[in-house]
């Protein structure tokens, strides 16, 4: 065997090992009803918070975008691979984010890439501990300096910028992806203002849209992504003109790419469209009514089980599979030892009745010391 064969097999036999292998589940369903291997299952697991990548509108228009300008970008947004869609989208994020633009990118991890290698150079970053891998990577390539802040830990942030010099930037999840608690941005905002500090939110979870705080002096520069709430795929930021100039002269995740295609633009644009709407409102208040029939005002779709053990976890996810509900067991890396779970995430396309299943799965399955039952109740 070839010198890197022998390395691949050693380190696959270490995440063996380590209880930590994973691989890939093909699973033949649009919505939260689909089926594995034939066998019908309910997930609770995707992003699609609002059902919104099986909507009518937005599958029309995704049909028509491919109709007009077929199915890629054909090259990097500053090439030729930008169609009057992506301005359309970027306008539209622009007026609903309340910033002077906004910018398209392929998909949120590579907008998170993009804005912290871009900017990190200048400056020390701020990051919450329980950040994105994508945020972490970002700071990575800016080899910047980073100082990492506990958890949703105001004082702690406060007083590593008492202690920094220099330009400094502070990045939080606005809802965190394995949490699913919320970041006191009020007050992290406040503190921004006072250390002259510019502010990056990712607000790639954040169903219920970002309530950010109106403080005179705030810099903000927002990231989200069009692959959770939006069900299509893509990552924007949105922030102040020079920012945005800045970012499509400079940021390389952004220059060397192909521009996102003219279908998940385009799907995009549409289902921001329906979230802004009525229908969109009536869709936020049915999932935070789902969400309640599971922890009462809980601040967003997303329910950590935490268990501890990685076997634990994993078993409890197999138990359910079996009973046909996909709840995924998510381990370290992704989380710290100790505190791998069962992750829920709701979406308005489960019914009632599939919410009560997975209830009473749960009070089965689950370890009668869990945590959550008590919570649940
Ligand atoms: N930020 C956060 C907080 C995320 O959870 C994710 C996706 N898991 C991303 C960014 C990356 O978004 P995308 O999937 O569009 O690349």
């Amino acid at each position: 065997m070839s010198h890197w064969e022998t390395w691949a097999q050693d380190q696959l036999a270490a995440v063996r090992r380590d209880g930590r292998w994973r691989s890939l589940i093909a699973y033949d369903g649009a919505d939260v009803s689909g089926k594995v291997n034939g066998r019908d299952i309910v997930t609770f697991a995707s992003n699609d918070y609002l059902g919104l990548a099986s909507h009518p509108q937005v599958r029309a228009a995704a049909h028509a975008a491919i109709d007009r300008w077929g199915t890629g970008a054909t090259a990097s947004r500053l090439i030729v691979g930008t169609r009057p869609v992506h301005l359309e989208l970027e306008a539209a994020i622009a007026e609903w984010k309340h910033t002077e633009r906004a910018l398209v990118f392929p998909n949120g991890f590579s907008a998170n890439l993009a804005v912290l290698s871009t900017l990190g150079v200048a400056g020390t970053i701020f990051s919450d501990a329980l950040n994105h891998a994508s945020i972490i990577d970002g700071c990575r390539l800016a080899a910047a300096n980073v100082k990492v802040f506990r958890h949703c830990d105001v004082e702690h942030l406060g007083d590593l910028l008492l202690n920094a010099t220099g330009p400094k930037i502070v990045v939080t999840d606005v809802v965190f992806s394995m949490d699913g608690d919320v970041a006191p941005l009020q007050a992290i905002a406040e503190l921004c203002v006072r250390h002259d500090a510019l502010l990056v939110v990712d607000e790639a979870h954040a169903v219920f849209g970002t309530e950010m705080p109106a403080i005179e002096g705030l810099q903000l520069l927002r990231v989200g992504t069009l692959s959770k709430t939006l069900g299509a795929l893509g990552g924007w930021v949105a922030g102040s003109a020079a920012l945005i100039d800045l970012l499509i002269n400079r940021g390389r995740a952004f220059i060397f790419t192909t521009g996102l295609s003219p279908a998940d633009t385009a799907a995009g644009l549409a289902a921001l469209h329906v979230y802004l709407s009525e229908e969109g409102e009536a869709l936020r208040e049915r999932l935070r009514y789902l969400i309640d029939q599971l922890i009462v005002a809980h601040p967003s779709p997303i329910i950590p089980i935490i268990l501890g053990e990685e076997a634990i976890a994993v078993a409890a996810a197999k138990r359910l599979l079996e009973a046909g509900l996909w709840v995924p067991a998510i381990r370290p890396p992704t989380v710290p030892v100790g505190t791998a779970r069962l992750r829920i995430a709701l979406s308005t396309a489960h019914t009632d009745e599939m919410v009560q299943r997975l209830k009473l799965a749960l009070s089965e399955q689950l370890p009668a010391n869990c945590g959550f039952l008590d919570a649940s109740r």
